[in-house]
């Protein structure tokens, strides 16, 4: 078993594949399939996983690896077959795929080092290197050593341990304790010291009262004392050096124990099968469907913790924006310092330290965003995907999967159940729900048994017609006065940031556009600049119209910036707080905004669907939708479902408590069923009307999608490689297949480049990957030459 075969990292489609090295004497007893290894690659020295050892290999004269660069497999045995099958699945390269699987800090490339963590006695070789420096380079270890076998004991043993130079940010960090070795002899030992060695007694009197370990620089602080004073009893045995990972804790704040509510009936009933499920070890799908409060997570909560008295492990997946605080804290609350958290507020180093408690099975919860569905846990009970009708569980570039997918895939290999719960679940999954694919979980009602806040919508038109030329109507006015007065919180909700969404000339009709994207510029007050939110493109605010010269050069649309000013003008008095992606920038600012509305030290929480999310406030009683119609009209076939989703899940925001909520929806299009829909919360009806829709043009669940997008600076070239492309595959599909395009797509050019789509919309085609990955390898040249062609199936990003 001398051979290893690895996938190479050279992203390319022809050399997507694995090849074979051979191990040499001093990696073979070390080497395991899931450790990443450097090989010789042509004339250069690559990284690749190791996926597999074998006897014999079918090619002669094979290289021999020449570094190893993992002590133990950072891909489990389930890892390296579910990325093979992710890979396939998504048409993306093995190598693209295992890398999106682990952490940042594992994909860039960086230095190892060796650190000591005890004073035990290692090899007179290493012990005098570790005399002269306290951080040996990795090379140098294995060299002192003579073998890799050797450092992996002293890593097993606790003795060693590997750091990585990525940032002095990213590596662990280390605490130095002092420990009592030998606890029965230090009285013995402290009557036979001399006299006048005081320092020596004083800390031999402190160990015989507490024999305990303790942190050097508590011990020097108590006993005034230092390294120096140690030292004779380190010699003599008595005292050992021991150093112990800390991990960055990115929630320092101690959550209070929760305990299990008693359960509703509707939560009893609907957890029953989930519990069952656990108990005899079967996959299942389970899509909770459950109104926002109706206390899904508390189900959620209980299921996992029959799974941890199984002593198997959970993962949980919210949405990025969702993993707030105050979700964190429910999990935190309930399963303490069992649970690791995953998302991309953490800087490289705390997400490495959260991923190395699952790896080390440290913790048995991972709550975390998409990514987490990639945790190296080796003995999962349950998943669970909340939200799960939220866009952010797709990922946008390669491998392209759906969380979803993922999850149901490991489901089945861990043999256990997956719950997807949603008050306004995807059409997708609702109907496998009906069919039975799924199996159905309903709640229907709070569980504080509160009616759900009244939705009134507002005809925004008849409001120009009377006069109004605001941004809000006089209804919405009248509410948020009448909720100043009473001291209680509003809550805001425009679906666009910036001041404006563009700038227009009134003489000519001139919009300014990004030079190297068609799409045009937003103005952003605050710097008096026009910005392309698709690249970095920035330019001045004209004051002439470069067209025909006018100065009546106008903002027109609303962003959460001018509705902030707007808002100011009307009610000076009132304190508001703008959350959008501007505001949320830094570090932590998302959650301080947070903790400021919740503190009562604002009036209005105003922002972008990122406050739609999850949030819960006692003093929240009105929420308003400043343009509920704002997503409706993108060229998107789920433009209905999107607003259905988001009308329904900020409306659930007011209300949650004692105090009775209200919901304003602001429309021009006030008749569009997904409005009235949503403002009556029935998501039945919705269904309906929108799976007829779905069923007439064709769109999901009915046909499955597939997005090829093709971009080049050329246009010319970019259509004949298109057409090239609608060939090849109209002469592989079947009959009842239908390939839309090649036609611009909605956004014609970005960063200069053009960009042309092909839909292909099917029903079954199971040789679909393989027709794509053949297409990707025919026009491999070409794609070396900037060719750009991108494979999205089941795709949410259709822009
Ligand atoms: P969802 O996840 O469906 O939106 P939550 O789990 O957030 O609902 O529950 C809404 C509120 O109801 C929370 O404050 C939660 O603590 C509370 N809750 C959940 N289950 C129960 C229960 N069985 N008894 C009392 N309160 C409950
Ligand atoms: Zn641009
Ligand atoms: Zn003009």
């Amino acid at each position: 078993m001398n051979i290893a075969k690895v996938i190479v990292d050279v992203p390319s489609s022809v050399i997507n594949q694995t090849f074979d090295y051979y191990i040499p004497e001093k990696f073979q007893d070390i080497l395991q399939p899931g450790m990443r290894v450097v090989i010789p690659f042509g004339p250069r020295k690559i990284s690749g996983f190791v996926v597999k050892r074998i006897k014999e290999s079918n090619y002669d004269h094979l290289k021999e690896i020449i570094d190893v660069l993992d002590v133990t497999p950072v891909l489990t045995a389930e890892l390296l077959k579910l990325g093979k099958w992710l890979a396939n699945e998504t048409v993306s390269l093995y190598i693209t795929t295992y890398q999106a699987m682990l952490p940042q800090v594992l994909k860039s490339k960086y230095e190892k080092e060796v650190i000591r963590l005890t004073d035990i006695p290692l090899i007179a070789t290493l012990e005098d290197a570790f005399k002269k420096k306290d951080i040996l380079s990795y090379e140098e270890t294995v060299q002192l050593l003579g073998s890799y076998r050797q450092l992996q004991h002293y890593i097993e043993n606790g003795d060693l341990a590997v750091q990585y130079v990525v940032s002095s940010k990213a590596t662990k960090q280390y605490k130095v304790y002092i420990v009592p070795s030998h606890v029965d002899i230090l009285a013995s030992e402290h009557k036979n010291l001399p006299k006048q060695a005081t320092r020596q007694r004083e800390i031999l009197k402190f160990f015989i009262q507490y024999p305990k370990p303790i942190e050097q620089k508590m011990l020097y602080e108590q006993l005034k004392i230092n390294k120096n004073n140690l030292t004779p009893l380190i010699d003599k045995n008595l005292l050992t050096i021991k150093k112990v990972e800390v991990y960055r804790d990115p929630y320092e704040e101690k959550f209070p124990k929760t305990e299990n509510l008693t359960l509703t009936k509707e939560q009893e009933k609907a957890i029953i099968p989930i519990d069952e499920a656990v108990k005899t070890d079967m996959h299942k799908t389970f899509l909770l469907h459950g109104v926002t409060g109706s206390g899904k997570t508390e189900i959620y909560l209980q299921a996992i913790e029959k799974v941890i008295q199984k002593g198997k492990e959970a993962i949980v997946l919210v949405p990025e924006i969702a993993l707030t605080p105050q979700m964190v804290k429910r999990f935190k609350g309930r399963f303490g310092s069992n649970v690791a958290v995953l998302h991309s507020a953490l800087s490289v180093g705390e997400k490495y330290d959260e991923w190395r408690k699952i790896q080390r099975k440290e913790v048995k919860v991972v709550v975390g965003a998409r990514s987490a569905i990639f945790a190296p846990f080796e003995n999962l009970g349950i998943i669970i995907i909340d939200e799960e009708h939220e866009t952010t569980y797709k990922q946008g570039e390669s491998p392209r999967y759906h969380a979803r997918d993922v999850a149901i895939k490991r489901g089945e290999y861990n043999n256990c159940p997956v719950v997807l719960g949603s008050a306004t679940p995807t059409l997708e999954s609702y109907a496998r729900g009906k069919k039975g694919v799924y199996h159905l979980l309903t709640l229907t009602k709070r569980t504080n048994e509160k009616e759900m806040p009244t939705v009134d919508i507002i005809d925004m038109r008849k409001e120009l017609h009377a006069g109004n030329r605001t941004m809000f109507s006089r209804t919405l006015m009248e509410k948020i006065n009448e909720c100043l007065s009473k001291k209680e919180q509003i809550v805001l909700l425009l679906n666009r940031r910036g001041y404006s969404t563009f700038a227009l000339c009134r003489d000519c009709g001139h919009v300014e556009e990004c030079p190297h994207c068609d799409i045009s510029l937003t103005y952003h007050k605050r710097d008096n600049v026009l910005k392309c939110h698709y690249c970095s493109y920035e330019s001045e605010m004209p004051t002439h119209c470069p067209s025909c010269g006018s100065d009546s050069i106008r903002f027109f649309g609303t962003g959460t910036e001018r509705v902030e000013e707007a808002l100011t003008k009307l009610i000076p008095e009132t304190k508001i707080i703008r959350m959008d992606v501007d505001t949320t920038r830094r570090k932590g600012a998302h959650e301080r905004l947070l903790k400021k509305f919740a503190n009562q030290e604002a009036d209005i929480l105003l922002g972008t669907q990122m406050i739609a999310k999850g949030l819960d406030f006692e003093n929240v009683t009105l929420v308003g939708v400043l343009a509920a119609d704002s997503m409706l009209h993108l060229p998107d076939f789920r433009s209905s479902e999107k607003t259905f989703q988001l009308i329904t899940q900020v409306s659930g925001r007011a209300g949650r408590h004692a105090l009775t909520g209200e919901v304003i929806v602001q429309s021009y299009t006030p008749d569009h069923y997904s409005i009235l829909l949503s403002s009556n919360y029935d998501y039945i009806g919705f269904y309906q009307r929108e799976m007829e829709i779905r069923r007439t043009f064709s769109y999901p669940p009915y046909f499955y999608l597939l997005l090829v997008t093709i971009t080049h600076e050329n246009e010319q070239k970019i259509y004949t490689v298109a057409q090239q492309i609608r060939n090849m595959l109209q002469h592989r599909l079947n009959k009842s297949s239908l390939i839309l395009g090649p036609s611009p797509s909605p956004i014609t050019r970005i960063k200069n480049r053009f960009r042309y789509q092909l839909m292909i919309k099917y029903r079954n085609e199971p040789y679909l990957q393989q027709y794509m990955m053949e297409i990707l390898k025919e026009f491999e040249d070409e794609r070396r030459r900037d060719l750009q062609i991108m494979i999205d199936f089941n795709p949410y990003q259709l822009m």
